[in-house]
């Protein structure tokens, strides 16, 4: 077979031809740094100016409350590092609220922080389906908490978390809020005064822009330590010249996503509901992972009991098809991912994770072949696991 399917959006996603095109000018005849005084700077620094009213708009925020960073990661290490750090210089307070099913890039800097600078971190149980209740997150603030950091949507698993409702609780409280909104973004709106957030990371690689640049938004009056010091761009919270051709380029993709997001996500959900159907028909052992409706439009997410994902996912490879098991920093690890162990996923279920997510490019010809491969190939793995 030489056909080559991708289902792995929630991985990354191929730049739209539309936002390259806005990103190439700066690579080559306006190259100048933002910081320079002369044309060459000026004329980067009106890009830079641009895309950031650009992505202020789509976010309903305050030009000055939009930081571009080099990544996603970036950004999640520059809002909690640097609130945490600041908060306990003000308050004392050391604890920091995380879920239990974060990204790398959040629980890494969690432990981090425990490990060499003295904070606390509580992880909050999350239900079956995945999801952090406001609630939970009301329970679990005391006097000591700095911080509260819970993803809008799951990677992993595709669930949506009340975020709104999890930022009233903890304005309430008087405590900062974290969201990680890098999944979520390309679906749903991110207007940070109906969410009512103080941080939100986001990356435009999962929304058809470039790699390697993110955005924090921090609302105004939020102090944050900066974790890369030098000159004085981004507010002085992230010094380095700037990337202007890929923040050119988050711009675009993020301005088209906010054009284009309902078309997509009503192009992708049948797609997506197509998936789910008959995999919990036609294959047996097998659940949905994640929530049945509170989920992204394009997230189909599976365990199979008995399988090795990983194995699973080679056999897909194979015969054309991209997906992955669990998040793709994780292949190779033999024991299920944190996400599957946190909605109570026993090892048998736990190691058969399979994520298949669409995007912009998805047809329902692409979806049909892998629904014909699926069933099989499962059974192909499940037997490999016995031997
Ligand atoms: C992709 C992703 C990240 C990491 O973003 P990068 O831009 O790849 O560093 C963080 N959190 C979530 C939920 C993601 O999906």
């Amino acid at each position: 077979m030489t056909e080559k399917i991708y289902l792995d959006y929630a991985a990354t996603t191929p730049v739209d031809p539309r936002v390259l095109d806005a990103m190439l000018p700066y690579f080559t005849q306006d190259f100048g740094n933002p910081s320079s005084v002369h044309r060459y700077g000026q004329k980067a620094e009106g890009a830079l100016d641009e895309a950031r009213a650009t992505v202020a708009q789509a976010l309903n925020a305050a030009m000055g409350e939009i930081i571009f960073t080099s990544c996603g990661t970036e950004s999640n290490n520059l809002a909690i590092r640097g609130a945490a750090l600041a908060v306990r210089e003000r308050t004392d307070a050391n604890r920091i609220l995380c879920s239990r099913v974060e990204h790398t890039a959040v629980t890494r800097t969690l432990e981090q922080l425990e490990k060499y600078y003295g904070f606390e971190a509580v992880w909050l149980d999350v239900d079956e389906t995945g999801m952090v209740t406001p609630e939970a997150v009301a329970a679990a603030i005391d006097e000591k908490t700095a911080l509260v950091t819970v993803m809008y949507a799951n990677n992993e698993i595709g669930t949506i978390n009340p975020i709104a409702e999890i930022a009233a609780v903890c304005k309430e409280k008087g405590v900062l809020f974290h969201t990680d909104a890098l999944q979520a973004a390309g679906y749903f709106p991110m207007d940070v005064e109906a969410l009512g957030v103080d941080l939100m990371s986001l990356g435009s690689h999962k929304f058809y822009g470039p790699k390697g640049v993110g955005v924090l938004y921090v609302r105004k009056g939020t102090e944050l330590v900066p974790h890369q010091t030098g000159g004085g761009q981004e507010n002085g919270l992230r010094a380095g010249t700037q990337n202007v051709p890929y923040i050119v380029g988050f711009a675009e993709a993020l301005r088209l996503t906010t054009e284009e997001r309902e078309v997509r996500a009503a192009h992708i959900k049948p797609l997506r509901d197509r998936i789910i159907g008959t995999v919990l028909e036609e294959i047996p052992d097998a659940k949905l992972t994640g929530h049945p409706a509170s989920r992204l439009p394009n997230h189909a997410s599976f365990a199979f009991k008995g399988v090795d994902g990983n194995t699973l996912v080679q056999l897909l490879d194979g015969a054309g098809f991209a997906c992955s098991s669990g998040s793709a920093c994780k292949t190779g690890n033999p024991e299920p991912s944190g996400v599957m162990k946190a909605i109570g996923l026993v090892h048998i279920w736990g190691l058969g994770s399979l994520r298949v997510t669409l995007g912009a490019h998805s047809t329902p010809e692409e979806v049909d072949a892998f629904l014909t491969v699926l069933p099989d190939l499962v059974e192909k793995a499940r037997g490999l696991n016995r031997r």
